[in-house]
């Protein structure tokens, strides 16, 4: 019977909406916490394509003045940025002798720091602040007049920064907000995992397999985007994050390719998705070489060219119509790649730094991983339902087909009972179960069938109950039944189990005897011998147990039979002459004075009558005897 189909994500969707909304509620404590005052007065850049430049020589050139972020995209040149910053801008309190710069977005940044308050404005690259940041923190002196401060940095990931230089107190405030939020994002994250693995595990579903790898890795990757990996290993793992983007990628390609093969797309088109994913070893190549920001920038293109291709084939395909169509209709397959596409697509601008100063554009990647997991979610959830549905159905229908086909079988094996109860009566005798005539007049023609083919000789023995009617009459009916049931017993356990052994009819048993010897005269005397046997065994004494009547009694009885054979191999005569010919030997041995056996004697041997034997002093009849 059907199963009960697991829905796992009933109770995640309530989950899921919960930490949507708070999720929301700190997005908005953000930009309220993010009012504190800057002690920056002054932002400005310039790019060093050579990477060579010294701190000197930068200090000659021209910087270009910016406001709030910094978006320079992606690029291999090394930025310097000078701030200006005034400590005048927060009253010193206990606390507030030290200040520290908030470096966003950095994972795999190379940064370096020059202050004049530090000595020799030696550069510091790593975070010298006793508490460990998803940021990178920088621990300056306060100072006591407005100073410049330079920092170089070089990234393999985006260039889009955010600068701010705070008070301990207020950098330790924003980094438990910044904690907060980016934790909610990461539980988000594991529910759309969690979701996937356990819909997995309930249906194997291939599509949502694939889904729950690819948010694995989208997993591990945020963690370093979002500063865990550097705050957990101290450094960040530039190779380790890149083979996650690379392999999120492919990932998010094969998924796109097993859903799409549901959709029956051109194959050309599911081609070039593939062309795509063999990108991967590429990519992975460069990253084992050094050449992880190439790798990361072939891979940014694939990923544009993938979700746009995706968008283009779901505009392609064409399903199947009917039960095999797929769960969830073309136009929602239109409308899941319409918004990927369309989110990416923000999200790889900001990242690039065409929308600038935009605060989002910190927030970018996991806002579109946010919008694209929700949408993800939500159509493998439509597509999960829909197909349980169909599963669901299927089985209802394969229970009502097993049903149906075990009422078939019951029903065929009554009627095969019914058919076989009927051929019982129809080829058996009601009282003794033997043959009857009919069966018998079958059985005598295979053996006809068979002599002509092997040659052997068969007997048909026509035998009749010597003074039967007496015991009927002395005793009833009963008990001439019982003596018949007893005859039967005896006759078959004369008979080999190819033989067939039947009633006739009355007190008359016929015996049809087969495989006796090629040669007449021999096969004779093996009948004779088979004859003697059952005339022995039929000649014993009876003893029958009435128990018709109120007091059970025990008849003893003594009975002969007068047998008839007809030894036949290859005969031109009938069945019904064989039996006459037999039945007229019978009568002979009935004249003969009974409990006797005479042969007919065969027209091969020229004689018309029976030829005489006796069980005790057989007399042969022979052909032409
Ligand atoms: P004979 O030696 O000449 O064979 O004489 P018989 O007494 O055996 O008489 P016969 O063979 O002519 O008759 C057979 C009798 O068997 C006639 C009938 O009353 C009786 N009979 C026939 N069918 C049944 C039956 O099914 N059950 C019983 N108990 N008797 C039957
Ligand atoms: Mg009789």
């Amino acid at each position: 019977m059907s199963r009960p189909l697991f829905h796992p994500v009933r109770p995640c969707r309530v989950w899921l909406a919960r930490l949507f909304q708070c999720w929301l509620v700190w997005l908005l404590l953000v930009p309220m916490l993010a009012s504190a005052r800057d002690h920056i007065t002054e932002r400005a850049w310039q790019e060093d394509p050579s990477n060579a430049l010294t701190l000197e020589q930068v200090r000659q050139r021209p910087f270009t003045p910016y406001e709030g972020l910094l978006s320079r995209g992606y690029g291999n040149s090394a930025i310097w940025i000078r701030l200006r910053i005034d400590p005048a801008t927060n009253p010193p309190s206990s606390l507030t002798d030290q200040l520290v710069l908030r470096l966003r977005l950095s994972y795999m940044d190379e940064v370096q720091l020059f202050d004049p308050l530090l000595p020799s404005e030696s550069s510091i690259t790593r975070p010298s602040f006793s508490y460990r940041s998803l940021n990178r923190n920088f621990v300056l002196p306060r100072g006591e007049a407005p100073r410049d401060i330079y920092l170089r940095l070089q990234s393999q990931g985006t260039r889009t920064k955010a600068i701010e230089v705070l008070t301990l107190e207020e950098t330790l405030e924003h980094d438990r907000v910044q904690e907060a939020v980016y934790a909610t994002y990461l539980a988000v994250l594991l529910v759309f995992l969690f979701w996937a693995l356990l819909h997995w595990l309930s249906s194997r579903d291939r599509v949502i397999g694939i889904f729950a790898f690819k948010q694995t890795l989208a997993f591990f990757w945020s963690l370093s985007l979002l500063g865990y990996v550097r705050w957990l290993l101290g450094e960040d793992a530039p190779r380790f994050v890149a083979l996650m983007v690379v392999a999120f990628t492919a990932a998010s390609a094969y998924f796109d390719y097993c859903l799409f093969r549901e959709y029956q797309p051109p194959r050309w088109a599911l081609r070039v998705l593939l062309a795509l994913i063999a990108l991967l070893p590429l990519e992975v190549a460069l990253i084992y070489s050094g050449h992880i920001s190439i790798a990361l920038r072939i891979n940014m293109t694939a990923t544009l060219l993938i979700v746009c291709w995706s968008f283009v084939i779901s505009l392609l395909v064409r399903p199947r119509q009917g039960p095999s169509a797929p769960p969830v209709p073309p136009w929602g397959l239109v409308v899941f790649y319409g918004v990927i596409a369309l989110s990416i697509m923000v999200t790889t601008l900001m990242l690039l730094g065409v929308f600038h100063s935009v605060e989002m554009a910190l927030h970018a990647l996991q806002v579109h991983g946010l919008v694209t997991g929700v949408i993800m979610v939500l159509f493998l959830q439509v597509r999960a339902q829909r197909l349980a549905q169909r599963q669901a159905q299927v089985l209802t229908e394969l229970a009502v087909a097993q049903e149906n086909a075990k009422q078939a079988q019951v029903h065929r094996l009554e009627q095969d009972k019914l058919l076989e109860e009927i051929r019982q009566l129809a080829f058996h005798d009601s009282l003794t179960q033997l043959p009857n005539r009919r069966l018998l007049r079958e059985h005598l023609q295979q053996a006809l069938h068979h002599n002509k083919r092997g040659r052997h000789h068969s007997a048909l023995l026509f035998m009749d109950l010597d003074k039967f009617k007496p015991l009927n009459d002395a005793h009833g009916h009963h008990v001439g039944d019982l003596l018949l049931l007893e005859v039967a017993q005896r006759l078959r356990g004369c008979a080999r189990a190819s033989d067939t052994v039947s009633r006739f009819g009355g007190d008359e048993f016929v015996v049809l005897l087969n495989d006796f010897d090629f040669d007449e005269a021999t096969a004779q005397q093996q009948v004779q011998v088979m004859a003697g046997k059952i005339l022995d065994s039929l000649g014993q004494p009876y003893r029958l147990q009435d128990d018709s009547k109120a007091e059970a009694t025990l008849v003893t009885h003594h009975c002969s039979a007068s047998i008839g054979v007809r030894l036949f191999s290859v005969t031109e005569n009938s069945i019904d002459e064989l039996l006459d010919q037999a039945d007229a030997a019978m009568y002979a041995a009935k004249v003969a004075g009974r409990g006797t056996v005479r042969f007919h004697a065969s027209a091969a041997g020229g004689g018309a009558a029976p030829a005489n034997s006796s069980s005790n002093a057989p007399h042969l009849s022979r052909p032409g005897g």
